[in-house]
């Protein structure tokens, strides 16, 4: 096996637990991408690790132990994903199999909708092995058919060419697939993600439980949150400034039998606006805006944003109205986050009770030395007045 060095530095980071390490931390090598042994510059072994030549991140650690990492041990890990989440007890037939760094299977995402598995491979190293981690998830999960969403951006960092490919088909446009008590529709090629926001899971039917009176789903998309509060709300307002999304979320209101929602396709910031010039109160608004900071220089226009329309939403919240608002932005910290949320509040005037604190659901799993794998920050807060 190819052998890469790295620098105290690195090893050091290793130690502290954290799985990458980048290329200023690493010996030179022509190696090509693949598992690979690392050493420390004294030649002590320190584990075995993703190699990816063109990326920043250069090494991602897989194990510290010796033992061949090969067919057999993609699928020991593969099993031990699977079993965490519990399929079995879980209320639920889409959800995250391998959450990359999160499952200490790094750059790995394995999402499972109904029968179908999608897969992102996103780093040069693990390319390198996709027919041994191919046949661990088809060995372990065995699902009817395999797509790799092989077109996320972050394969461009890794040399590696963005495509769609199905591994083992024929894939429907759509799979139907269930969370609670709602039912709903997934475009595994063209849906965002492997095809829809797997880490609100938790979140939506949090919010099936407390929704109330007149709701308002803002970003909805295909329009998760809004099918889980119309059951239990008197009606709900989703909002998108997509029309593709809102028209697979008209068809999932259908599959539910549901008739109590209005579909308005437009940008929640104008819209916001206008509700509060025309004096519109809402009893429940979900806010699960997209990442507004992608890069760390985006954090003070992102946070501005965010504030605006938690602003604006706690200023059309009827009396001891709900809002649940969330942040998918790494670079924003659940402090900043807060900090967020407390000047908005105090701005609106309104007295709001912290409910519940919330994150990505648990089959997104967080490494507390790993910050990169916990991203969702989310609140719900209450209204007294
Ligand atoms: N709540 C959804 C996920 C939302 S993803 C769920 O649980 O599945 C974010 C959505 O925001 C996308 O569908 C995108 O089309 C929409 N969007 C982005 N900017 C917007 C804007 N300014 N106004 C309205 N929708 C916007």
């Amino acid at each position: 096996m190819e052998k890469i060095i790295v620098s105290p530095r690195g090893a050091r980071r290793w130690r502290r637990g954290h799985p990458w390490i980048y290329r200023s931390d690493v010996e030179r090598s022509d190696a090509a991408p693949g598992v690979v042994r690392a050493e420390d510059t004294h030649g002590n072994f320190l584990g075995q690790a993703l190699w990816s030549p063109p990326s920043e991140i250069s090494l991602r650690f897989l194990t510290s132990q010796e033992a061949p990492v090969d067919g057999d041990w993609w699928h020991d890990r593969m099993a031990e994903a699977l079993a965490v989440r519990d399929p079995e007890n879980l209320d639920a037939t889409g959800y995250r199999i391998v959450h990359a760094e999160g499952d200490s299977l790094p750059s790995l995402i394995v999402d499972k909708y109904g029968e179908i598995v999608v897969v992102q491979l996103l780093s040069a190293g693990l390319e390198a092995v996709r027919g041994q981690v191919l046949a661990a998830i088809d060995t372990v999960v065995n699902p009817k058919s395999i797509l790799l969403r092989n077109d996320a951006s972050v394969r461009r960092h890794e040399d590696l060419p963005l495509e769609v490919e199905e591994i083992r088909g024929p894939i429907p446009e759509f799979v139907e697939v269930r969370e609670g008590a709602v039912r709903y529709l997934v475009a595994p090629h063209t849906g965002q993600k492997t095809g829809c926001f797997l880490d609100q899971r938790e979140n939506r039917v949090l919010m099936a439980g407390v929704a109330h009176g007149r709701a308002l789903d803002l970003f909805t998309y295909q329009g998760l949150f809004a099918l889980q509060m119309a059951r239990r709300a008197e009606s709900v307002v989703a909002v998108d400034s997509s029309a593709a999304a809102l028209e697979v979320a008209a068809k999932n209101a259908e599959l539910n039998g549901l008739d109590n929602l209005e579909w308005v396709e437009a940008n929640v910031f104008d819209l916001l606006r206008e509700y509060e010039r025309e004096g519109r109160q809402f009893d429940t608004i979900v806010l699960d805006p997209p990442a507004f900071a992608r890069q760390r220089s985006a954090i003070d226009r992102a946070l501005r944003g965010y504030k605006e329309i938690n602003l604006r939403a706690m200023r059309i919240l009827a009396p001891k109205g709900t809002i649940f608002s969330a942040s998918c932005s790494f670079h924003i910290g659940r402090d900043r986050f807060f900090e967020m949320l407390i000047s908005a509040a105090s701005d609106s005037g309104r007295r709001l009770v912290l409910q519940e604190i919330t994150g990505q659901s648990r089959d997104h799993p967080r490494i507390l030395t790993v910050p990169e794998t916990g991203y969702l920050k989310a609140a719900v807060l209450r209204a007294v007045d």
